[in-house]
């Protein structure tokens, strides 16, 4: 029964399964190919655990824990990695990116420099969970400058899952970081044939092997066995262009507004300590008036306060409902709440507070 298989014995079941998906379509073909390639593209995987490294009791896609299985073990278990390029893998952490957090945010930024710096590798590719993968690669994006490419990647079925997803994207991770019309695109995020920018991606679905999507547009590209096929630049914005603030980020609060909203939220932010509050607004980042009279105080108060929106789809401009000018507050445009949350954080760990340069700062980004 599975119930009662060892890890090891769950480990080699998801290798099979890996091994017989890879087997089959075009797969050999980019491993020939690639392996007629000389020197092969160094690769280094930083493995910082996810659905992509976990097991299930079963062979179904529910009920399992995120992360688990180690860097090296998921690599062993793609056939054809090795003819992709050579493969290094480092064990970063293992967690389910719902406990993400900037402590290993720091460490990956870290090792990255640190790897490419030393010319270490040619490409990295971080495993991480969906959950808040947008948030580790806008993070990424923001803070590395280096032109190699960096990709993160994900599954959304446990590695032992019926037509388990994170073999194939993780083969497809390795090619896309191993290419060189990756360099100078910033941080990349792959899953499921498809190539994001950390800026536009998000995910949608809390099931789909295709939760990833861009609301205002498209992927930037397609990545399959066979090719690689970039459709859009990478938007244009700061790319590492802000420093790893020394004392760690700063609290930022985001407060989701609804029906009936009074002040709680934001009270318990300032009271906390907040640096900063995300207002997740309705409609183009719009509040009660209870909200933004007390998100007002809080912004005369020093507290950097950006609206952004619950929608999920669209901009957030100035002055619209809410007078900006008057308040003193600041528009994420296309930037989700929690996207916005992470530029505030950088922001006012690099020194920038003041609602007109954060301001700024988001428009140079936008
Ligand atoms: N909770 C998981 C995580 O983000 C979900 C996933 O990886 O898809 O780690």
């Amino acid at each position: 029964m599975t119930l009662s298989k060892t890890p090891q014995q769950v480990l080699m079941h998801s290798i099979a399964i890996a091994a017989l998906t890879l087997s089959a379509g075009g797969y050999a073909l980019t491993a020939a190919a690639a392996g007629t390639e000389s020197p092969k593209p160094r690769i280094l995987v930083l493995a910082t655990g996810g659905t992509i490294a976990s097991t299930g009791d079963a062979r179904s896609a529910i009920g399992y824990n995120a992360g688990g299985v180690t860097g090296e073990q998921l690599t062993a278990s793609v056939p054809g990695l090795d003819k992709l390029a050579t493969i290094k893998a480092e064990q970063i952490s293992n967690i389910g990116s719902q406990d993400m957090n900037s402590k290993v945010w720091y460490q990956l930024a870290a090792r990255i420099k640190q790897a490419f710096e030393r010319n270490e590798a040619d490409g990295i590719v971080i495993t991480h969970g969906t959950d808040t993968m947008e948030e580790t690669a806008f993070f990424l994006d923001n803070v590395l400058a280096a032109s190699q490419p960096v990709v993160l990647v994900g599954s959304m079925r446990p590695s032992t899952a019926v037509s388990a997803d994170g073999p194939g994207n993780l083969y497809e991770a390795v090619e896309v970081a191993a290419s060189a019309q990756s360099r100078n695109r910033g941080v990349l995020v792959v899953l499921n044939d498809t190539i994001h920018s950390p800026r536009w991606v998000t995910k949608t679905n809390t099931t789909s092997v295709q939760t990833f999507q861009n609301p205002n547009g498209g992927p930037l590209g397609y990545v399959d066995p066979a090719s690689i096929r970039y459709l859009a630049a990478a938007p244009a914005g700061r790319k590492g262009s802000l420093a790893v603030p020394n004392a760690g980020l700063p609290r930022v609060d985001i407060v989701y507004a609804h029906a009936d909203m009074d002040a709680t939220q934001i009270d318990d932010a300032v009271r906390h300590d907040a640096k900063g509050i995300v207002l997740a607004g309705v409609g183009d980042g719009n509040a009660s008036k209870a909200a933004l009279d007390a998100l007002e105080a809080a912004a005369r108060t020093g507290i950097v306060v950006v609206r952004s929106s619950r929608v999920g789809a669209g901009f957030v401009n100035r002055n619209v409902e809410v007078s900006d000018d008057k308040t003193g507050f600041v528009v994420s445009y296309d930037l989700n709440p929690q996207k916005a949350r992470v530029l505030t954080q950088l922001l006012i760990g690099n020194g920038v507070s003041a609602a007109d340069k954060v301001q700024k700062a988001f428009d140079a980004t936008h």
